[in-house]
């Protein structure tokens, strides 16, 4: 049965090292949300300039610009067996989504969530260094990371709330090592219906 799968949680919480994880063991084409804006900044593509200054101050790149973006790369995998990463990140997104993949037939499997503590992040990103940031992207300074987390913050509590209580959220304790975070998720996914 075709599963499609997201995964949120604060910026720097480990969320696309988990997506990996899970679209190899799945089998399921890693999309990330973050990763897909870059790649059409470097392309220089029309909606790349347009999104480049949101992201460059770690604000959210308006909706349509990434509905559009998310619609065209789902459509090349018939909408199936995909995880994506690092959306919704508004309850606006969940919405989308939800009613986007219930008109395919697609209905939403699972939302994810890293729970991970802001202490914990910054903690890791001391630990990591500053030379160790990522190479690929711009918005790696103090303040794009503060606004990021407050978007964060304003928006997740929204996210969780409506998809909890359709049962369709499992949150997971992120503030360990990346192998007991893996075997929780497995565990979940193993036990959705479909599989
Ligand atoms: P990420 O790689 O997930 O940390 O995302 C990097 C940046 O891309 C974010 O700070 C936003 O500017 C933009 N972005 C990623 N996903 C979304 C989304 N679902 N909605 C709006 N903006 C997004």
């Amino acid at each position: 049965m075709p599963l499609n799968l997201f995964i949120i949680g604060p910026s720097g919480c480990g969320k696309s090292t988990q997506a990996k994880l899970i679209a190899e063991k799945y089998n399921l084409t890693h999309f990330s949300t973050g990763q897909i804006l870059r790649d059409e900044i470097s392309a220089a593509s029309e909606l790349g300039l347009k999104a480049k200054s949101f992201i460059d101050t770690g604000n959210l790149v308006p909706d349509e610009i990434v509905f559009d973006i998310l619609i065209t790369n789902l459509a090349k995998i018939n909408n199936q067996d995909f995880i994506l990463d690092g959306f919704p990140r508004m309850l606006s997104q969940g919405q989308f989504i939800e009613n986007y993949l219930t008109s395919q037939n697609q209905p939403l499997d699972q939302i994810i969530h890293l729970d991970v503590s802001f202490e914990e992040i910054q903690a890791r990103r001391a630990a990591r260094g500053v030379e160790f940031q990522d190479q690929n992207r711009t918005d790696s300074t103090p303040k794009a990371i503060a606004a990021r987390q407050k978007f964060y913050d304003d928006n997740n509590g929204l996210i969780m709330d409506y998809f909890q209580a359709k049962d369709l959220l499992f949150r997971v304790n992120g503030n360990r090592p990346i192998e007991p975070i893996f075997e929780d998720i497995e565990k979940k996914v193993n036990s959705l219906p479909k599989n």
